[in-house]
């Protein structure tokens, strides 16, 4: 029995399989000579699930009009060099960054959200409308990033644009950064949960600014309830 024990073991890849977003190899011992006292049960090795996650960086509305322009703030001020070096970081790491920009028409004051807030902004075109130069310099030139122009708080078109081959999400690890945490952040976190219930989704809360430091706040503990992953919060 200790000779058999001792004796060299050649695996043989049997299978490979993949569910829910991890890889499964399926090996087993082609060592007989011990009968069945030789044998080694099948072994299943694991890859971590996070090696084959496709790993996806949302920049919510990081334009002109919401950081210095019509609806700009101190808050989103500070965050830009935080939201340049994510974007760089996953740069770094040929992962996904997707653009979003707030996108409204001439007649913003006579849409339901012009009635409720009266102060135009991202005009199609228009500087305000653009992502900040400093997020965005030297990026594009390497590599074309996706930006989505969506004309409503929530974009419905993620299906669309992220193409899962999970059709649950469970491939995939979406991070959300940008503005504003308690409108157009939450509000697109909470499709993404809709859309990919398997999917992991993030939040980076020092990469976020909300209209005000309260429901920034509150923002992030919606999130939280509703399972999005909430981390830098200060
Ligand atoms: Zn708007």
């Amino acid at each position: 029995m200790s000779s058999v024990e001792k004796s060299p073991i050649n695996q043989s890849l049997l299978r490979f399989g993949k569910k829910n977003g991890c890889v499964f190899l399926f090996l087993q011992s082609d060592d007989i000579s011990g009968g069945s006292q030789g044998k080694l049960p099948d072994q299943i090795l694991q890859i971590e699930k996070e090696n084959t996650m496709r790993k996806i960086l949302i920049v919510v509305d990081m334009q002109n009009d919401f950081v210095t322009g019509a609806l700009g703030s101190e808050d989103a001020q500070k965050i830009l060099p935080s939201v340049r070096a994510k974007i760089d970081a996953y740069h770094k790491e040929d992962a996904e960054v997707i653009f979003t920009r707030d996108t409204h028409g001439e007649d913003y004051m006579q849409t339901n959200e012009g009635k409720h807030l009266p102060v135009p902004h991202c005009i199609k075109g228009t500087d305000g409308w653009q992502i900040c130069k400093t997020l965005t310099d030297g990026l594009f030139a390497e590599k074309d990033y996706t930006v989505v122009d969506k004309p409503s708080f929530g974009y419905t078109g993620w299906r669309e644009v992220i193409a899962a081959q999970e059709a649950d999400g469970s491939d995939l690890q979406i991070e959300l950064i940008g503005v504003c945490t308690d409108i157009c952040v939450a509000s697109n976190a909470l499709i993404l949960k809709a859309f990919y219930p398997e999917a992991t989704v993030k939040v980076d809360a020092g990469c976020c600014a909300g209209v005000t430091k309260e429901a920034h706040a509150a923002a992030l503990q919606t999130m939280k309830s509703c399972q999005v992953e909430v981390t830098n919060e200060a």
